[in-house]
């Protein structure tokens, strides 16, 4: 993983740690350069909650070497409630779509070698 330090504590205690813009107030996801409001590339760090609802997601029952014991799982794609940015994790224990239904709320609760680490609420 390419995560900051930074990024990774902030999972680890359930937020997200995003970008501020300087100029417009925009809140980006810590990954981007520049802001797509208006081009700045100023930016303050911000920490949003990392709690929103599930939009999509892929199930994962072919996981990758070293985690074996915790498929199937589900690479999920959450919109955070707050700020409406979206961000990915991985949500143990899910092995069709009526274990995940789309918009079903989520937390971030943690970060591993994976990634973001995700629960149902
Ligand atoms: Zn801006």
């Amino acid at each position: 993983m390419s995560a900051k330090p930074e990024f990774i504590d902030a999972a680890k205690s359930g937020n997200i740690l995003a970008r501020k813009c300087a100029k417009c107030g925009e809140i980006l996801l810590a990954t981007v350069y520049y802001c797509k409001s208006c081009g700045s590339k100023e930016f303050g760090d911000t920490i949003l909650k990392g709690a929103g609802k599930v939009v999509t997601y892929t199930i994962m029952t072919v996981p990758p070497a070293g985690f074996e014991d915790l498929a199937p799982y589900a690479w999920v794609v959450m919109e955070l409630d707050d700020s409406g940015i979206r961000v990915s994790g991985f949500l143990a224990k899910i092995s069709t779509p009526e274990d995940l239904p789309i918009g079903t709320p989520v937390k971030v609760t943690g970060f591993d070698e994976r990634g973001i680490v995700l629960e149902k609420l």
